[in-house]
């Protein structure tokens, strides 16, 4: 049974909580009853009034909405939520929301560019089209962040591209290979929005067989507007976490 908080709120409660670092976490909240989404969605959640939206990572039939969180120095809600644990409730707005979905199945490449939690579509995606792909679609996704621990589904994408490499491919980089957090890092280095350039090049993709989508911060978003969009005409979809 739904236990409905007013007429517009629904009550979640966390079910699993798991710190990847200080400043990056995963969050599974109960989904109640007809609680329904597409991949590539967000929630509305809240505590005490203060809500915030975050992208589902899970796949539509999984049976908990699972959330990767950054902390936001100075924020409101994020700090909050670093606070709580399992048992905790909070609330859910009734409805997913956001157009940033794979609606056009008819292209062979998807090129799937974000930074850090900008991952999280992108994730649902491979969830939901692992099992649903009727169309041969290739997911191509290139992941940008500072700091080697802020990939939080690297095993999980590589893992799955290593089995279906016809189906994802995935390119984490980091863009301060410098600093002693990346000591251990032996993968790709510089912005994902540099380093796109080239990834298209080998890979042969073209206006007409690929579909561009970016996710998260808005510098890197409008970088990638301007060189793929407006300069070449790749077709871009966006989502951005903030302004
Ligand atoms: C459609 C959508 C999906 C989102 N999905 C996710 C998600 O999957 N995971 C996630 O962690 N966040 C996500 N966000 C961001 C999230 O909604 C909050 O804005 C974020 O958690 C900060 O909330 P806060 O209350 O702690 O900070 P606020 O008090 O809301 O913000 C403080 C300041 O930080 C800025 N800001 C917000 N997020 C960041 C960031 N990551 N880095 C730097 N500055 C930031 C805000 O614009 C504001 O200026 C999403 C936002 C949108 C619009």
């Amino acid at each position: 049974m739904v236990n409905q908080i007013n007429k517009n709120l629904l009550e979640s409660k966390i079910i699993r909580k798991l710190d990847l670092s200080d400043l990056m976490l995963k969050l599974w909240i109960s989904k109640p009853e007809n609680y329904s989404f597409k991949p590539g969605q967000y929630c509305t959640i809240g505590v005490n009034g203060i809500e915030r939206a975050y992208s589902i990572a899970s796949s539509p039939d999984e049976d908990s909405l699972e959330l990767f969180i950054e902390l936001v120095d100075h924020g409101e809600l994020s700090p909050i939520i670093w606070k709580m644990n399992v048992g905790d409730k909070l609330t859910l707005r009734p409805k997913a929301k956001g157009i940033f979905q794979i609606k056009d199945t008819n292209y062979d490449n998807y090129l799937l560019i974000c930074t850090v939690t900008g991952i999280v579509p992108y994730v649902s995606y491979v969830r939901y089209f692992l099992n649903n792909n009727s169309h041969n679609m290739k997911f191509h996704i290139l992941q940008g962040s500072s700091y080697m621990e802020e990939f939080g589904y690297s095993e999980e994408l590589l893992t799955i591209a290593k089995e279906y490499p016809d189906f994802v491919t995935y390119l984490p980089t980091i863009s301060r290979p410098q600093d002693a957090r990346n000591e251990k890092w032996q993968g790709m280095t510089g912005r994902v929005n540099i380093i796109v350039e080239d990834y298209i090049n080998e890979k042969q993709l073209n206006i007409e067989n690929t579909i561009v989508y970016a996710c998260g911060n808005p510098d890197m978003i409008i970088d990638i507007k301007d060189k793929l969009g407006q300069n070449i005409g790749f077709k871009v979809l966006e989502e951005r976490f903030w302004k």
